[in-house]
């Protein structure tokens, strides 16, 4: 791409950056892929993938290695929606039909280890701090590793995929939009001896959502989700805290009874909802970097790998032409922003907590009965259609039809008992 030392530096090796780094060399780009972690290592993140991006593992060969390592696949959905029991299988995208929760450890030392294979050089325990500019343009980083010696490199681009708090976002004034207060904080745990019947759990009630989703070495990863107000009395007492959370979600406090905790339970209030400019002279942004979500949706690692393999594209397309490189950057800015609407809103709606008022129960419920639209509901849950084609009130409404108006109708006048929709658990 030039007469820099590197085509690219990715500042960054987890989700977005590490198969952000792999696309680009396994394209032929002189690639370094710096980060200050070492790997394997853990993140402060729970780990579902959604069907996209268990497809794009798959595409790129990655998945082998982590189904490899024991992560279960869940191939059914079941929501617990304030009471209204929604039930469908995944659907499937080529030959993916489940959504998969690899440790964080696994997922991306194995996106680590594909970038190095693809001939990305790797360097671990190194912290970028600045950036090196000429002619207002970014051409390269500044930074130590573990020894604390400074080191320059130089690049033709710089991707800042270095998470929600990116140092390259913030050297160079990347500005942020859509940027709403975070509401809630998250905590979870891992938890050996339960039963989920192979299938993620998710529940909804006012003031708190919870998940629960096979994970690796046959443990349960519980996610829960509550208003931020709430964190400061939460941390005086973790356990009973979640204890009681659990208790409200439906069936999950049963669930769990006589089911142990593993390694420690970990919490955070940290998690910020904002869109990002993701590129500029010599730079662009990956991942939570330019566009971060709350985590009651479980997004985040798939939008990733999404936003890598868009960039990636970009960046191979246009060449060594940097204004063909600059359009191409700017035309995958619009991509993202058009893929990520519905999701980014719906996913700052679902963050309020709020109850389901009358008329979205009687909707839901319609929902829920009819298997179609029950599919079509874990469908935009999980990406693999628009989040507006049913997770909003208009888009139900559209799905559902003049009948389903009809039966909303009847639930309104008489809401009940629940009932559980979608077609029936598959036989294997
Ligand atoms: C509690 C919680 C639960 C979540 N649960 C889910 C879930 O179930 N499913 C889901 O899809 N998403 C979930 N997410 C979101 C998910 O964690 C993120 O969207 C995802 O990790 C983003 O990946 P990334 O590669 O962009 O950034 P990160 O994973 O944050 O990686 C950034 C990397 O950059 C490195 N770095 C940072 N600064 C520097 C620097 N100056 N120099 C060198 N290296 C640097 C860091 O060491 C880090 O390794 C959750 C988030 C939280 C907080």
């Amino acid at each position: 791409m030039g007469s820099s030392a590197y085509d690219v530096i990715v500042v960054g090796a987890r989700v977005a950056g590490a198969a952000t780094a792999m696309l680009m060399a396994r394209a032929g780009l002189r690639v370094l892929l710096l980060d200050r972690a070492r790997f394997p290592s853990d993140a402060v993140s729970s780990h579902q993938v959604q069907v996209p991006g268990v497809a794009l593992l798959e595409q790129w060969g990655v998945l082998a290695p982590l189904l490899a390592a024991g992560t279960p696949p869940a191939h059914r959905a079941e929501f617990d929606l304030d009471g209204v029991l929604l039930a469908a299988d995944f659907p499937s995208l080529g030959t993916v039909g489940a959504v998969c929760s690899p440790r964080r450890y696994l997922l991306d030392a194995a996106l680590v280890e594909a970038a190095r294979a693809a001939g990305a050089e790797v360097r671990e325990g190194f912290t970028v701090t600045g950036l090196q500019r000429s002619g207002g343009r970014v051409v390269g980083v500044v930074g130590h590793g573990r020894s604390g010696a400074a080191a320059r490199e130089d690049a033709a681009l710089v991707v800042g995929a270095d998470g929600k708090h990116s140092t390259v976002a913030a050297l160079v004034g990347a500005r942020s939009y859509r940027t709403r207060s975070p509401q809630t904080f998250a905590s979870y745990a891992y938890w050996s001896g339960v039963d989920l019947g192979g299938t993620a759990r998710l529940y909804t009630r006012p003031g708190l959502a919870a998940a629960a989703f096979p994970t690796n070495d046959g443990l349960s990863v519980v996610f829960l989700s509550q208003p931020r107000q709430g964190f400061e009395q939460y941390r005086r007492d973790v356990r009973a805290g979640l204890a009681a959370a659990a208790s409200r979600a439906g069936d999950l406090g049963e669930r769990l009874r006589g089911a142990r905790i593993v390694e420690r339970i970990r919490t955070t209030p940290d998690l910020p909802h904002r869109l990002t400019t993701p590129c500029g002279p010599g730079w662009a942004l990956a991942g939570d970097a330019a566009a971060v979500m709350d985590p009651v949706t479980a997004q985040g690692i798939t939008h990733a790998l999404r936003d890598a393999d868009r960039l990636a594209r970009a960046v191979i397309g246009a060449g060594h032409d940097r204004d063909r490189l600059a359009a191409a950057l700017r035309s995958a800015w619009r991509d993202r922003d058009r893929a990520l609407r519905g999701v980014f809103d719906g996913t700052a709606r679902l963050a309020a907590l709020a109850p389901l008022n009358r008329a979205q129960r009687a909707l839901l419920s319609v929902v829920a009965d009819d298997p179609d639209r029950a599919a079509a509901f874990v469908a935009a849950f999980t990406g693999t259609a628009p989040w507006q084609d049913s997770m909003t009130p208009w888009g139900a409404v559209r799905g559902i039809g003049a009948t389903g108006l009809i039966r909303a109708a009847g639930h309104l006048r008489d809401p009940g008992p629940p009932r559980v929709g979608g077609p029936r658990r598959r036989a294997s």
